[in-house]
């Protein structure tokens, strides 16, 4: 259904007759590690994710998913080899 809370006018998964079904009634606007992104929507209510309706939640863990300002979030490796690889590369 259409929304009609925050993001009015957008079509949005959880919206029903009986008004917004995600957890608080509403999106939550975006997190500052959101900012650069170009899923940000600017809308008169605030600035909120198109995908996403908590966006706090996709940076609890590493970097969002979807976020298009950041490189992708595959662990925690920088770029390095994985060690083992890295042995079995040196053994041969
Ligand atoms: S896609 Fe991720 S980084 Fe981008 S606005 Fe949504 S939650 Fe924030």
């Amino acid at each position: 259904m259409v929304c009609t809370t925050v993001k009015e006018g957008i079509e949005c998964l959880f919206m029903s007759n009986k008004g917004c079904r995600f957890n608080g009634g509403s999106c939550h606007a975006i997190v500052e590690k959101c900012e650069g992104c170009q899923k940000v929507l600017e809308l008169p209510t605030g600035n909120y994710c198109q995908v996403f309706p908590d966006p706090a939640i996709k940076w609890r863990v590493g970097n969002c998913n979807m976020a298009t300002h950041v490189k992708a979030s595959s662990g925690n490796r920088n770029g390095k080899l994985n060690p083992l690889k890295a042995s079995k590369r040196r053994a041969h």
